[in-house]
């Protein structure tokens, strides 16, 4: 039975994924510190056979025991509001914990893949965003700290493939959702999720007119899974180009909810990137892949979890 180690598994990508390597018959080794993730997203794994949790924080030194074939290294704040929160803790974890994952990968000769993402292209000169474009980030505006932790993610991951030989493979996830999102995490889905189902109004930041192409977890997973044993070690988009303003995307929200809330207007966050819709051209090319689920059917399905947390949970300001 092949071995992978997923750091973030406690997360909202991390526990699908480790979902899927379960179901097709890898052994999971889980590791996550809970900075942003919730024990309850793998409860459900805590007792298979073939999954094992270590509580662990990627910034120190990561240490398993006996072979291992695969890393894929999701542990890190993924929203606004945490990494603004916990700012150094995210630029550690992207070099940092970046680098004990490489050196870990090297040492068991395991291949290992690195969650990067489309901050990397900042606020997008280009569109839609190409792998080869290189972005356009402000290094010392507040998101810097993801964006660039990532962008040295990349450095260090290329480095050590060329320099070491490592087998290395860097996914650039564009917006994902779906299931276990956290809902109090202030990326939009959940914030408005959030909102209609406790009838509060839904905020819209700036003036709604800029874009996001938003995917279904489960469309992503599949493309992670495409990469991973594919023989690429360049980065990859992995995203679903139905682009959509966040205006518009208020007005799906309050259609599908049916709540009776409006659309209340916000500060828009600083180097909140304008547009954004992923060019998965080489992912179709390279991997066979393209996203399956609609953002109806996505949404529907989201929607259905949120509506099924406690009233506890529905009300919980704070992590
Ligand atoms: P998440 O916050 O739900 O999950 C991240 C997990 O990493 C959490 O469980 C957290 O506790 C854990 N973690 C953070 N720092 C850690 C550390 N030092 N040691 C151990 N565990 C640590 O976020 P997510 O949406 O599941 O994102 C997972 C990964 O995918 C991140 O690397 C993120 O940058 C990347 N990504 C996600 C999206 C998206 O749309 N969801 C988009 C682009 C990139
Ligand atoms: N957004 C919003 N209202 C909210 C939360 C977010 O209008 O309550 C906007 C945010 O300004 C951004 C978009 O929705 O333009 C997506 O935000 P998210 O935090 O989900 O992801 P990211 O900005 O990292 O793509």
């Amino acid at each position: 039975m092949k071995k992978v180690l997923i750091t973030g598994a406690a997360g909202f990508l991390g526990s699908h994924l480790s979902d899927r390597f379960i179901k097709e018959g890898f052994q999971v080794i889980g590791m996550d510190n809970y900075i942003t993730g919730d024990k309850k997203n793998i409860a459900h794994l805590m007792e298979h056979e073939n999954f094992e949790f270590i509580e662990h924080d990627v910034t120190q030194f990561v240490k398993i025991d006996g072979p291992l074939d695969y890393i894929l290294h999701f542990a890190s704040p993924a929203s606004p509001i945490d990494y603004l929160k916990i700012p150094i803790q995210t630029l550690k974890v992207g070099s940092l914990g970046t680098h004990n994952l490489l050196g870990l990968a090297k040492a068991k000769k395991a291949r290992i893949l690195i969650a990067s993402t489309s901050e990397v292209y900042g606020d997008p000169l280009v569109h839609p965003q190409t792998e080869n474009y290189y972005g356009n980030v402000n290094t010392i505006g507040p998101r810097g700290v993801y964006d660039e932790a990532k962008r040295f993610q990349e450095s260090i991951t290329m480095a050590y493939h060329r320099f070491h030989g490592l087998e290395t493979r860097i996914v650039r996830i564009f917006n994902t959702y779906g299931p276990r999102m956290r809902l109090n995490d202030g990326r939009v889905i959940p914030a408005f999720m959030g909102q209609a189902l406790r009838g509060e109004d839904l905020t819209v930041f700036g003036t709604g007119a800029q874009t996001r192409s938003f995917c279904y977890v489960d469309d992503q997973v599949d493309g992670i899974f495409k990469l991973l044993f594919s023989d690429y070690a360049y980065p990859v988009n992995i995203g679903n180009p139905h682009e959509i303003t966040i205006k518009d995307f208020a007005e799906e929200i309050i259609k599908l909810t049916g709540t009776n809330q409006k659309i209340v207007y916000k500060a828009l966050p600083t180097d909140d990137p304008l547009q954004r819709q992923p060019d998965i051209s080489l992912a179709k090319k390279l991997l066979n892949w393209t996203p399956k689920v609609d953002r109806a059917e996505g949404m529907a399905k989201t929607f259905q979890y949120f509506k099924q947390l406690t009233p506890e949970e529905l009300n919980r300001s704070e992590h």
